[in-house]
């Protein structure tokens, strides 16, 4: 049966190695990476969000500079706020924490961010960049995705990919990294038809969908691997996009939900912070070490 990819100790690890650099970065430049996270609202699930990513950006020897604002922000006061960051030399990474309240145009407001502190990599130019092959930063989740594949296959050279999803946030880069790695990509998404047969034919299943147990175990290739990032609250807990139990009889590696995907999103958003602050001060930080 399958190796259970452990996204838990893997964050857990690579957590500890940036506080490591965290610690020479502050040496040499004689201040801490700073990272900034925007809240509008009370949103439970984005408050407990922010909170997790706060006490872990603390915990690698970062500054968490938090900025919690009402419900009813208007875009003009947000705009400001994200320029005021921008334009602060100690704030290295900036992240609006999505959803925003309806009366935002949550693009706009991503689109205002220096794209060179978007440490969540949402920004166009980032997109871009991520496309074309170019440094910048990529998004926190399937980057956090690639690095738990990598564990298990070092090159993924050739390999068939499947993403299911398309979103801008997940599927979309992370069919762009896979791609970046020489698979051969195809993206499903809600359209597609016949999904059994298309993630059939896959070496490699990253599931980013919503759905809980959409992909039926039976469809995994045996030997597979297998990354599930759907988060879903059901009556039995948290479940996956994957039917959990019958795909790891066949895949050859599977993350589990929960400790699987989830836990690697903020130890990447540490590690772009990391990044970016090393970039801003020319000091020099061993990405490969991370
Ligand atoms: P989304 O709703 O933006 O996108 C879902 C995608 O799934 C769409 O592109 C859609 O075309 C596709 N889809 C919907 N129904 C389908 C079907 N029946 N067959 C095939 N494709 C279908 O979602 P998202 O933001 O990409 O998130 C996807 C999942 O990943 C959610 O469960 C979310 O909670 C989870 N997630 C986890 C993390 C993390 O682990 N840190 C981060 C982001 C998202």
């Amino acid at each position: 049966s399958a190796t259970i990819i452990d996204g838990k100790a893997f964050a857990a690890g690579l957590r500890t190695r940036i506080a490591t650099q965290v610690a020479t970065f502050r040496e040499q430049a004689g201040r801490a990476p700073g990272l900034a996270v925007v809240l509008v609202g009370e949103d439970p699930a984005s408050s407990v969000y922010v909170r997790s990513k706060g006490k872990a950006t603390r915990e690698a020897g970062m500054e968490s500079i938090e900025h919690r604002l009402p419900v009813d922000t208007d875009q003009a006061t947000l705009l400001a706020l994200v320029e005021q960051l921008n334009a602060d030399p100690t704030v290295d990474g900036i992240l609006v924490q999505l959803p925003l309240p309806g009366q935002i145009d949550a693009q706009a407001v991503i689109q205002a961010i220096d794209p060179d502190k978007d440490v969540d990599g949402f920004h166009p130019v980032n997109a871009g960049r991520l496309a074309t092959g170019s440094e910048g930063f990529v998004p926190c989740t399937p980057l956090g995705c690639l690095m738990l594949l990598k564990s298990i296959h070092p090159s993924l050279s050739g390999m068939d990919a499947v993403v299911v999803g398309r979103s801008n946030i997940v599927g979309k880069p992370m069919a762009q990294l896979l791609l970046g790695e020489s698979c051969t990509v195809t993206v499903a998404h809600s359209r597609t038809r016949n999904l059994a047969e298309v993630v059939g034919r896959a070496d490699i299943v990253v599931a980013a969908v919503g759905v809980p147990g959409l992909v039926k175990g039976e469809w995994i290739k045996p030997g597979a691997s297998v990354i599930d990032v759907g988060i879903n609250r059901t009556e039995t807990g948290l479940v996956g996009d994957v039917e959990y139990d019958t795909a790891a009889q066949r895949a050859g590696a599977i993350t589990p939900v929960p400790g699987g995907v989830g836990p690697m999103t903020i130890a990447v958003l540490l590690r772009n912070t990391l990044v970016s602050a090393g970039r801003r001060e020319g000091v020099a930080i061993d990405q490969t070490a991370l």
